[in-house]
């Protein structure tokens, strides 16, 4: 049986060509950084190229980009990393109710630390509304953090306009932008942001490596204390093999991504508008066009999302329900109530995510596949009645 995935918002494949450009760095490059001699030279350039290609395509100078582990570090240095370097000026944060885990719990952690934070509510297409950014702004607010769109639903955040209040009130401004970066185009400085987070393996890259815009003038904390790597910011040799790969990703994202958004745009309508069709009592979630290319969540009610899941992996197609980092948990998505979807409609929320090898047959096996899903499971729920 063909696999069909299409949960690419949770990880992509890596790019052959982004394969290709690590593997000298796992075998014959493998000097550290930091040596003097050849090859530790050799990898100091690599990194230093690929921080180049990352500022490139969304709009930085290089000395703006610093590597991480992911984008989970990279969110948990931009917040706490303001919020320890600025507290003597307040100690009030103003996030959304929709951010990812890796935003919400650094602002929980903070929380707990003596910070005052905002959770901003979103409208029922999961968008964040920048009068009420503004509103939340007190004379002790030190940081704005608004991810740029959500990994679940796909909604897309009015970003240009919360920099705006945001460079009026003098507030650093962070977005993370783990599911926009090669996918649509990203620019530091049309979005205004201060701090942007990135993850490779959202980006056709490896897994466990990130990167964190940080504007220049911007003060935070170093997030990890030992060695002078990257200057200074975050300690410890460098995931040369890794940071590679990022960069040939970013350098491949910039190439193809206009004609591959297209393209995945019409996938998606094509998925959305069939289930629609084929499926009574189904709704899509997030926004119907602020939404990125490549996502399709829908809840489909009387079935759980759980089932539809494990049922269509049975048949080869892999999709998610929620945040892949909550499937294994059975409690409604926070994105999904937050929008004020009835905790029976969250429950039966399902979310396929698109890509490069997508094809026009996954989404028809798809079509084919799920109503049949669907049906079989009211069947034999005590809710359903046709
Ligand atoms: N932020 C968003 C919006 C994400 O979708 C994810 C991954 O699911 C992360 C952060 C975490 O990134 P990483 O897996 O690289 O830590």
């Amino acid at each position: 049986m063909k696999q069909v995935y299409l949960d690419y918002a949770a990880t992509t494949p890596p790019h052959p060509e982004v394969v290709a450009a690590m593997l000298p760095y796992l075998t014959e490059v493998f000097g550290n950084p930091s040596g003097i001699y050849a090859c530790g030279q050799e990898a100091k350039g690599a990194i230093e190229e690929a921080r180049g290609k990352i500022a490139e395509l969304i709009g930085a100078k290089d000395d703006e980009i610093i590597f991480t582990s992911g984008g989970t570090e990279a969110d948990n240095f931009a917040l706490k990393g303001v919020a320890l370097a600025n507290e003597s000026k307040g100690k009030h944060i103003i996030t959304s109710t929709i951010e990812h885990h890796a935003v919400i719990e650094t602002a929980k952690f903070l929380e707990r630390r003596g910070f005052k934070v905002t959770y901003l509510p979103v409208d029922s297409c999961g968008l964040v509304d920048p009068e009420g950014v503004k509103r939340a702004i007190t004379d002790k607010t030190i940081l704005i953090s608004v991810m740029q769109a959500n990994n679940e639903v796909g909604t897309i955040e009015p970003i240009t306009e919360i920099g705006k209040i945001a460079k009026e009130a003098g507030i650093y401004l962070h977005t993370d932008a783990v599911q926009t970066v090669g996918h649509t185009p990203v620019d530091v400085n049309q979005l205004r942001v201060d701090l942007l987070s990135i993850s490779a393996h959202k980006l056709y890259g490896p897994k466990g490596i990130g990167a964190l815009y940080i504007r220049k003038g911007t003060k935070l904390l170093p997030f990890m204390h030992g060695g002078e790597q990257e200057r200074g910011w975050r300690a410890s040799t460098e995931n040369v093999p890794g940071i590679v790969g990022l960069g040939r990703a970013a350098e491949l994202a910039l190439q193809e991504m206009t004609g591959e958004a297209e393209r995945l745009t019409q996938l998606r309508d094509k998925l959305i508008d069939g289930i629609r069709e084929r499926i009574d009592h189904s709704r899509l979630n997030g926004h119907p066009l602020k939404r990125l290319p490549n996502n399709v969540n829908v809840s489909i009610e009387f079935v759980e999302g759980e089932s539809l899941c494990l049922n269509l992996d049975l048949e080869g197609i892999c999709a998610a329900t929620g945040s892949a980092c909550s499937s294994s948990s059975l409690e409604p998505s926070h994105v999904l109530l937050a929008m004020g979807l009835p905790p029976e409609h969250a429950h039966g929320s399902l979310r396929f995510t698109l890509g490069k090898w997508t094809t026009e047959e996954d989404i028809d096996r798809v079509l084919e596949v799920l109503p049949r899903v669907v049906a079989k499971l009211r069947a034999m729920s005590p809710l359903w009645k046709s």
